[in-house]
């Protein structure tokens, strides 16, 4: 081992300069600067080369994490960046989103006592510079095998497959109803945790790889699922989970209350320079509102950091548990709070109050009971605590669920569990019908990009083995 490992004795961590929470309120662009190369590989230095990297262990995707750090403190780029993608089809978009203090990060032996390697963020500038040197190559197969692949959806899961399975020849169709690819990176994660070049850069690639997007295209509406099927010799269903969680009691439909994927796809819609009418008539736009968020994950901290950068009047966050006892990222949350987000932990809405339009919230506080049988403590509202909050937005963030897929695709015979996620082999990812697999959220129900892109993986190397057993044309490429 080189002498430049190990340097966390000497070296304290440093993550890449955050911009100052005043200039990142006025516009959507990321908050993290990038690297720069001394301090990127200086950083990567600070690994001890573990024996059994744990980091790697909790990596979804089981990056080789500690190979390319080490590839990185030598200043041996390109290789790091072979390592690296050799694992993951989309590192610089993982490095940026993924939850990294539950993931990787979280699990660095050096954590405890000296902060942990910053992985995300050397993963990230390893791809970010392979992009700049024009080391990242579309993946254009040597020779075509003669069968054809449908994918439903163009989010992470069914990109990288795609991915996997045009670099082994097949002819890759991709369809979806949104006319951008991208599935969540697109329309609901927003720029100031990753910028939309990012992901038009990936689709780009893919295109120049020769893979075919048919957008604006909803199977089971304009297409239905059956000509889809007769189309191809094997399909990937991969179209996430977007049915919104809902909210009742009194006065929950009233005008001024949204759903959070509506709104933050307003959004991301206006940031790639549409002009959305829902927007521009103040719908769903928070400018100088006073604005709640409901919901305590990903998409709730989304949707205060949006508002923020919108010029709401003020932005809070009602969530029924504690903040050591949230869903979403702590990172995010200390980073909403730097901007101004108001968090009222432990409150549960019990009322939406309003005539024309929402004008407050009644909330009741919250206490923390007993755990339940999954371990995770129970919540009780206290009596008599009743308080109203002001608000002239009221965004749901309460999670989601799938869309019935088998009615949506008129057929019967795919098999869902019994929370509405398709059901499939574990192993083979193939659905109940015959040569239809399935990955990502829609079998997952709400999860993490990092694993629709572990999915998106390993369901293109189960088509492949199904295919060569079963496909019509003999597979040229092997
Ligand atoms: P999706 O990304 O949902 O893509 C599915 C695609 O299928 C969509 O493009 C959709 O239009 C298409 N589709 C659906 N039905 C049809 C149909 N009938 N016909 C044609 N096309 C169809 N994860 C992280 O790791 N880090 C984060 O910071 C993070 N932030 C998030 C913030 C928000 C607001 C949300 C909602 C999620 C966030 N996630 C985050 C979760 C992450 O985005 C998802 O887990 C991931 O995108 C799932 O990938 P997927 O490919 O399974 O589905
Ligand atoms: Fe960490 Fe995610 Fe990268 Fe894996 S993919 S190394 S979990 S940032
Ligand atoms: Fe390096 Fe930390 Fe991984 Fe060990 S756990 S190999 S120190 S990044």
């Amino acid at each position: 081992m080189p002498d430049r490992m190990l340097q966390f004795i000497h070296l304290p961590q440093q993550t890449p300069d955050k911009r100052a929470p005043n200039e990142r309120r006025a516009d959507f662009d990321e908050i993290y600067d990038e690297f720069e190369p001394p301090r990127a590989a200086a950083q990567a230095s600070r690994c001890s080369q573990c024996g059994v990297p744990f980091c790697q262990v909790h990596c979804p995707l089981s990056n080789n994490i500690p190979d390319w750090l080490k590839l990185t403190a030598e200043g041996r780029l390109e290789e790091a960046y072979e390592v690296s993608s050799a694992t993951n089809n989309f590192p610089e978009i993982c490095g940026r989103i993924c939850p990294q203090d539950r993931l990787c990060e979280g699990n660095c032996v050096i954590e405890k006592g000296f902060d942990s390697v910053t992985i995300g963020a050397v993963e990230r500038y390893i791809t970010d510079t392979a992009f700049e040197r024009g080391w990242v190559k579309p993946g254009t197969p040597l020779v075509e095998n003669g069968l054809s692949v449908g994918i439903i959806g163009a989010g992470p899961a069914g990109l990288a497959a795609a991915d996997m399975l045009r670099r082994q020849g097949y002819a890759v169709h991709v369809y979806d109803r949104y006319d951008r690819a991208g599935g969540l990176l697109i329309y609901g994660i927003p720029g100031f945790k990753l910028e939309k070049h990012i992901v038009l850069r990936r689709w780009q690639l893919l295109e120049a790889a020769g893979v075919v997007f048919h957008l604006g295209v909803e199977i089971g509406g304009a297409l239905p699922f059956a000509e889809l099927q007769a189309r191809h010799d094997s399909v990937l269903i991969a179209t996430g989970v977007y049915k919104a969680r809902d909210i009742g009691g009194p006065g929950s439909g009233l005008p001024g209350i949204v759903a959070a994927l509506d709104y933050l796809t307003v959004s991301n819609r206006q940031g790639l320079g549409e002009t959305v009418p829902a927007f521009e008539d103040g719908a769903l736009n928070a400018a100088g509102k006073h604005v709640v968020v409901i919901g305590g994950g990903d998409t709730a901290m989304d949707c205060v950091r949006t508002a923020i950068r919108q010029g709401a009047a003020s932005v809070k966050c009602l969530y029924r548990r504690d903040r050591d006892n949230m869903p979403g990222s702590l990172r995010e949350v200390k980073n909403a709070e730097e901007e101004g987000v108001e968090f009222v932990w432990l409150s549960a809405p019990e009322a939406f109050l309003g005539d024309d339009a929402v004008y407050g919230v009644r909330a009741v506080r919250m206490r923390l009971g007993l755990p339940d049988a999954s371990g995770r403590q129970s919540v009780e509202p206290i009596e008599g605590s009743h308080f109203t909050v002001r608000a002239d937005l009221v965004i749901k963030a309460l999670g989601f669920d799938p869309e019935d897929l088998p009615a949506a695709f008129d057929e019967p015979a795919l098999t869902v569990t019994r929370w509405g996620t398709l059901k499939v082999d574990h192993r083979s990812f193939m659905t109940s019908l015959p040569g239809v697999f399935a990955a990502g959220d829609i079998v997952r129900g709400a999860s993490l990009v990092v694993w629709g892109v572990k999915d998106g993986r390993d369901a293109a190397a189960q088509m492949h083995a199904w295919m060569r057993q079963n496909a019509t044309v003999a597979v040229a490429a092997e």
